[in-house]
């Protein structure tokens, strides 16, 4: 199957009372775990490219990479990049093979998250490629603080902006470790009386499997990115593999079983906001 954007994805997401998991990748290896996943329960993923992941890797590699992987499974993968903070960084993607791109003016004045947000829609819509945006502010667990999404904000952007997705700050925070996110639930209701498009909740490790599936299945947001969680899972199966032999010198054969732990949480993940009628 080739790839496909942001769009598709989320507006059929929204249509039959789902979520699809917006999956941090920080090297290959997670990105086969994740392709795995989605293709061994016929559930969409969007594989997405994020700052760290892209200070490591350059943005033309993974976006031949992401797109390779869509290209050999059977079930929709969408090529993300996340966080781009100027029209750069998001142009690049969209030179480069991804079929959506975030851009994160979220810490600019109003007015110039609209026009950097329509300047890259304008420019992504053309090759048929999705444009995440953001309002409200989506802080960091112990680092920056959120800034709630404001209403009236929200609308104008959302009528402005000409992008496909809203990212929104409700009580979200990324990098939290354990699942004690308050969202705040009315907040999300409320923002989907102004606008029609498919919401985004970043940072969405910090919120409980019940809260995930509730508001995949009862409300707009159609996109939940999920980094960390994840990426503890990796890590400790990574490091467990490592210390059952560390004579062990072959990388490969050390990483490989990660690669199914990951894939295994990777299907829980999924399952818990995806469609409730799938093949498997
Ligand atoms: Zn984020």
């Amino acid at each position: 199957m080739t790839a496909v954007n942001l769009k598709t994805l989320l507006n059929k997401a929204n249509k039959y009372n789902y979520a699809v998991a917006g999956l941090v990748v920080i090297t290959w290896e997670d990105a086969i775990a994740f392709t795995e996943a989605a293709d061994e329960i016929g559930i969409p993923i969007i594989l997405q490219a994020g700052p760290s992941c892209r200070s490591f890797t350059p943005i033309p590699i993974l976006g031949k990479m992401f797109r390779h992987l869509a290209e050999q499974t059977k079930t929709p993968i969408c090529c993300h990049l996340d966080h781009g903070f100027s029209y750069r960084e998001c142009k690049e993607g969209i030179d480069n093979g991804f079929t959506s791109v975030m851009f994160d003016g979220s810490r600019m004045p109003l007015k110039k998250n609209i026009s950097i947000s329509s300047k890259i829609s304008t420019i992504a819509h053309k090759f048929n490629i999705s444009v995440e945006g953001e309002i409200g502010e989506v802080g960091y667990f112990k680092g920056k603080n959120s800034k709630i999404t404001n209403i009236s904000e929200a609308e104008e952007y959302a009528v402005k902006s000409k992008v496909d997705a809203m990212a929104i700050s409700v009580g979200n925070s990324h990098l939290q470790t354990s699942k004690i996110a308050k969202i705040d639930y009315n907040k999300i209701l409320e923002i989907q009386t102004i606008t029609n498009l498919p919401l985004v909740l970043h940072g969405s490790s910090g919120i409980s499997n019940n809260m995930r599936s509730k508001i995949a299945r009862m409300t707009n947001v159609a996109k939940f990115n999920i980094g960390t969680e994840l990426r503890i899972v990796a890590c400790k199966a990574l490091r467990k593999s490592y210390n059952n032999n560390i004579k062990n010198f072959d990388k490969i054969s050390i990483i490989k079983p990660s690669i199914k732990e990951l894939k295994k949480e990777t299907i829980k993940v999924i399952k818990n906001i995806g469609p409730k009628n799938v093949k498997k």
